[in-house]
C-alpha cells in the first residue's frame, strides 16, 4: 500500500461522477466465514501513509473537485491504529481546505464500540458508512462467524452511529446453515427498527477461496456442475441450503418488495435523516492545534453529501417534478416530509433529497428482482395464487412505475 502511486484522477471526466473514490487500506482482521476478503487480501489490514493519502486528497482538491469521496476500503477501520492516525491529521487538512469533501465509506459493526474513532470520522466530515449487518438473527451470527455482531445489540449499535452522526448503509444476507423460518420478516423488522433507508438484501453466495466454499465442498453440498455464476444479488444461491431453497427465496422477494415499497421507503429516508447527529458524543478535538488552526464549522452543516452545484439542482428538479407533482400516489407524502426536513433538519436537505432520487432506482430494481427470482424458481412467488402464474410472466401482472430519466 505504501507504494501505490496517485491515481490518475486528471484521466477521468469528473464530471460525469457523483463521487470520487479513493483507497486508504486493504484487509480485514474478521473472520466472516462467506468473506473473500480475508483470502484475497489477508487479515492484518494494511494501510496507506497519511501523507499518501492526503496527497490523493490535494490532488483531487487541485483538480477543482468538491463534493462527496468514497473511500473504498473493505473495513475502513481494520487498522485502527493507522486510520486513528490518518483522521488526526486529515482534520486539520479539511479545516484548512474548509471541508471541500464529505466522506462515506464501509466499516464493521464495531465501530459503536468506538467513541473516538466515531467522533474522529464525523469531525473530519464523513457522512456515511456502510455496514455489513448481515441479519439480526444471532444463531445465523455465530455460524457465519460474524462473532463482531453478537458483542453488542446491533440495534443500539446503528442507534449510536446513526446519532454521533452518520448515515447508515447496510448490507444483509439470506440464506445461512440452520437459518430459521422468518429470518426475512426479521430482517425487514429490524431495517424498519433502526430506519435503514437502503438495506441491500442478498442470498448467500458461495465465493471460491473462502472458508465457507470449503466446509460447502468437503459437506458435498456446492452445486458446481450448474456453472451459476457467483456474486448477482438476484441469482439464487450455490450451493445446496439447509431450508428449502422456496421458501428462502420467497422471504428474499417478500423482504425486498415490502422495504423498497415507495412510501415505506421515503419514511425510512425521512427518520434517518431526523436522527443523523442527534449524538450527545463530545467530538474529540484535543488534538487541533487551536493557533494553527481555525474552529471547524459545526458538525451538523458539513456532515451531508455533496453535489457538484449543476448536478445538485438538476437532482432537485428532477425529484420535485416525479414525486412532488408527477405521481398521485406519493405526492402528499413527498411534499409532507420535505417541509418536515426542511423545518426541522434544514442542513440535511442534500441527503435526504439524494436519497428521495435513489428510490426510483430501488423502485424499478425491486421488480426487477421479483421478475429474476421467478425466472429460476419457475412462479412469481409473491402471487397470491402462485400456481395459476407460473404460465405469467411477472411483468404482466405488475405495474411498473414511471422513473426519472437520467
Ligand atoms: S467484517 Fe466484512 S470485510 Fe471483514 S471479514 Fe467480515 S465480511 Fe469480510
Amino acid at each position: 500500500m505504501t507504494t501505490s502511486p496517485i491515481p490518475r484522477f486528471d484521466l477521468l471526466q469528473r464530471d460525469a461522477y457523483l463521487m470520487m473514490a479513493i483507497q486508504f487500506s486493504r484487509g480485514c482482521p474478521f473472520n466472516c466465514e462467506f468473506c473473500d476478503i480475508i483470502s484475497l487480501y489477508g487479515r492484518k489490514p494494511r494501510t496507506k501513509n497519511t501523507e499518501q493519502t492526503l496527497a490523493e486528497l490535494q490532488t483531487l482538491y487541485d483538480l477543482g473537485w468538491r463534493g462527496s469521496v468514497f473511500i473504498v476500503d473493505d473495513n475502513f477501520i481494520g487498522n485502527q491504529r493507522n486510520v486513528k492516525r490518518f483522521l488526526r491529521d486529515l482534520l486539520p487538512w479539511m479545516i484548512e481546505h474548509r471541508y471541500p469533501f464529505t466522506f462515506m465509506t464501509e466499516a464493521s459493526v464495531n465501530l459503536a464500540e468506538d467513541d473516538e474513532l466515531l467522533s474522529l470520522m464525523v469531525e473530519t466530515g464523513f457522512y456515511a458508512v456502510f455496514l455489513g449487518i448481515e441479519t439480526p438473527d444471532q444463531d445465523s451470527l455465530h455460524v457465519s462467524k460474524k462473532l463482531q455482531n453478537t458483542r453488542h445489540p446491533l440495534v443500539e449499535a446503528c442507534h449510536k452511529i446513526n446519532q454521533a452522526g452518520l448515515l447508515i448503509y447496510a448490507g444483509f444476507i439470506l440464506g445461512f446453515d440452520g437459518e430459521r423460518t422468518g429470518a426475512g420478516d426479521r430482517i425487514q423488522a429490524f431495517v424498519e427498527q433502526t430506519h435503514i433507508p437502503q438495506p441491500m438484501l442478498g442470498l448467500l453466495q458461495a465465493l471460491p477461496h473462502t472458508a465457507l466454499w470449503e466446509r460447502l465442498k468437503t459437506e458435498n453440498r456446492l452445486k458446481l456442475k450448474e456453472q451459476t455464476p457467483i456474486g448477482d444479488q438476484n441469482t439464487l444461491m450455490n450451493f445446496e441450503p439447509t431450508r428449502p431453497i422456496d421458501e428462502i427465496a420467497k422471504e428474499y422477494v417478500a423482504g425486498f418488495w415490502s422495504m423498497y415499497e415507495p412510501s415505506r421507503y421515503l419514511r425510512r429516508c425521512l427518520h434517518q435523516c431526523l436522527s443523523i447527529g442527534e449524538s450527545n458524543l463530545e467530538p474529540n478535538k484535543d488534538h487541533i492545534d487551536r493557533k494553527t488552526n481555525p474552529q471547524p464549522p459545526p458538525s451538523s452543516r458539513k456532515q451531508t453529501m455533496k453535489f457538484p452545484l449543476n448536478k445538485g439542482l438538476r437532482l432537485v428538479a428532477q425529484v420535485i417534478w416525479w414525486q412532488g407533482i408527477r405521481r398521485a400516489d406519493m405526492r402528499r407524502q413527498f411534499w409532507q416530509q420535505l417541509i418536515e426536513i426542511l423545518r426541522k433538519r434544514p442542513q440535511m436537505f442534500n441527503l435526504y433529497i439524494g436519497l428521495c432520487a435513489a428510490g426510483e432506482h430501488f423502485w424499478q430494481y425491486r421488480i426487477q428482482v421479483r421478475e429474476r427470482i421467478a425466472e429460476q424458481i419457475g412462479y412469481d412467488l409473491l402471487s397470491p395464487s402462485s400456481d395459476s402464474l407460473k404460465t405469467h410472466p411477472v411483468s404482466t401482472v405488475l405495474k411498473v412505475p414511471e422513473t426519472v430519466s437520467h
